[in-house]
């Protein structure tokens, strides 16, 4: 364990030494629960929503996408249950007013005796209280009750109060989804493990509408679909496993759900929730907003109130997920330890670096040039600076899987140096040939040890 703890302190230092996350506001100390994306970190979210929302929308002639308002009026969270029941268990040290949750307390450590649990270290706790996670705010400029609203915990529910509008304007009919991507905020109480708990956090959501009876089924459906997608992204499954709550963890209104998720360094951990949610939320809705929120069944001619199924997945624990998985430390042939991410071609933030190898003999025109005809496909990067071996090292920690370099022999009879990230192998390929090789290489890319090891 002690060895799988440095795994993380090591994946948070690449992170920050090659642009992946920094700090928030670092300069001014920083923000706790809070990050911020540097520019390979920013493109490597972009790429997981993409392939979320290709997954998800594109592909699937039953779910259409939303953009939902953050803000919304406090009345959409008294109906949904938030307000009164987003809580966390919260219980202070009255000895060294650290706070922590009542339910973790198994996981938590003493901020002045980390090798104690809170209250082991002969400090008192409190009485766990009810903390609400919502962060409230308001609307314009008079501080009265009417005007308060709330930064979105989840972006189900402006999905569920968008349910209406998404039925009328577009040709979907039960059962489909209504999918979406935003950004959330939880005050949690104990923000740790870097970017897996956040303050302000990103989700990847869809709720299923579905003919009551069938809930079952669409259930079983979503959890091998939603199983599959992490996967395809290239993480190892020997890591994924499928979680389902017991009784006591069920919310009241549900009939099962069921976490992905991810073996990381400090434990077995939810990466996504599936979730069979009964008609509880468009209920709730329809009684609080006084509008119908049930739909004409063809065959039967009644009106329908849908149940629901919703997957519902994190930006930022999917980056920490692959960025871990894909973590390695190798010891070179020649003795020299060399740091590796082994991402999936399709997440690469850069699919092939494109390098002169020295800055002279017209060499770093014919690589700009190459780099040119490349970069209308793929996603390339040119570098001339450094030698080879300090660009290739660079590669390999941002996960770029291909490397090309121009030399001397280009020169001569127009072949380029293809270097494969995860083996280190070189072959000589012609310039001509160089993207239908490289794009057949990334459509065909496995994991080296395809997922078997942990
Ligand atoms: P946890 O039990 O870890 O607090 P949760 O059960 O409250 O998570 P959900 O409400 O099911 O989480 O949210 C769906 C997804 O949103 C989670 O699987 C996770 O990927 C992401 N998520 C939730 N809370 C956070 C957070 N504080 N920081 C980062 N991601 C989060």
């Amino acid at each position: 364990m002690a060895a799988e703890t440095d795994v993380m302190e090591k994946v948070v230092a690449l992170t920050k030494r090659r642009g992946f996350v920094f700090p928030t506001a670092e300069i001014y100390g920083g923000m706790s629960g809070c990050y911020d994306y540097g520019p390979v970190g920013a493109e490597l979210r972009r790429l997981i929503r993409d392939d979320w929302w290709r997954t998800m929308v594109t592909a699937r002639e039953d779910v259409v996408g939303l953009e939902s308002s953050i803000l919304m009026p406090a009345r959409v969270w008294e109906v949904s249950g938030h307000v009164a029941g987003f809580h966390d268990p919260l219980v202070d040290c009255k000895k060294c007013k650290g706070r922590f949750r009542a339910d973790t307390l198994a996981d938590a450590r003493c901020p002045e005796r980390p090798s104690k649990r809170p209250g082991e270290c002969g400090g008192e706790l409190t009485e766990p209280r009810q903390f609400n996670m919502m962060f409230k705010t308001v609307a314009g400029p008079v501080q009265e009750e009417g005007a308060t609203v709330y930064l979105r915990p989840e972006t189900a529910q402006g999905i569920f109060v968008n349910f209406k509008n998404v039925l009328e304007s577009t040709r979907v009919r039960v059962p489909f989804g209504i999918a979406q991507i935003g950004k959330a905020f939880r005050n949690e109480i104990v923000v740790r493990q870097f970017v897996f708990r956040l303050r302000e956090l990103e989700q990847m959501e869809c709720e299923f509408f579905c003919v009551p009876g069938t809930e079952d089924a669409w259930f079983e459906h979503w959890k091998a679909y939603r199983l599959r997608w992490w996967t395809e992204l290239g993480v190892r499954p020997s890591r994924l496993r499928l979680r389902p709550h017991d009784k006591e963890e069920l919310a009241h209104y549900a009939r099962g759900c069921v976490d992905v998720e991810y073996r990381f360094p400090f434990g077995w951990k939810e990466v996504e929730g599936i979730a069979s949610r009964t008609d509880f939320d468009l209920k709730a809705h329809q009684t609080g907003s006084g509008k119908g929120l049930a739909y004409l069944d063809e065959t039967t001619k009644q009106w329908v109130v849908p149940f629901v199924v919703e997957p519902s997945a994190g930006v930022d624990r999917c980056f920490l997920t692959v960025l871990v998985d894909a973590y390695e430390e190798e010891t070179k042939a020649n003795g020299e330890t060399r740091v590796v991410l082994h991402l999936h071609p399709k997440l690469a933030p850069t699919q092939v670096g494109v390098y002169p190898l020295v800055k002279k003999d017209g060499m770093p025109e014919r690589a700009r040039a190459i780099h040119a005809r490349l970069a209308t496909v793929l996603r390339a990067a040119y570098d001339e600076q450094a030698t080879v071996g300090k660009r290739y090292a660079r590669m390999d920690e941002v996960g770029t899987p291909f490397g090309v370099t121009v030399d001397s022999q280009t020169l001569v009879d127009g072949t380029v140096t293809v270097r494969d990230r995860d083996t280190m192998a070189q072959e000589r390929v012609h310039e001509d040939a160089l993207l239908g090789h490289l794009a057949e290489r990334i459509r065909t890319w496995k994991r080296a040890d395809d997922g078997a090891t942990a």
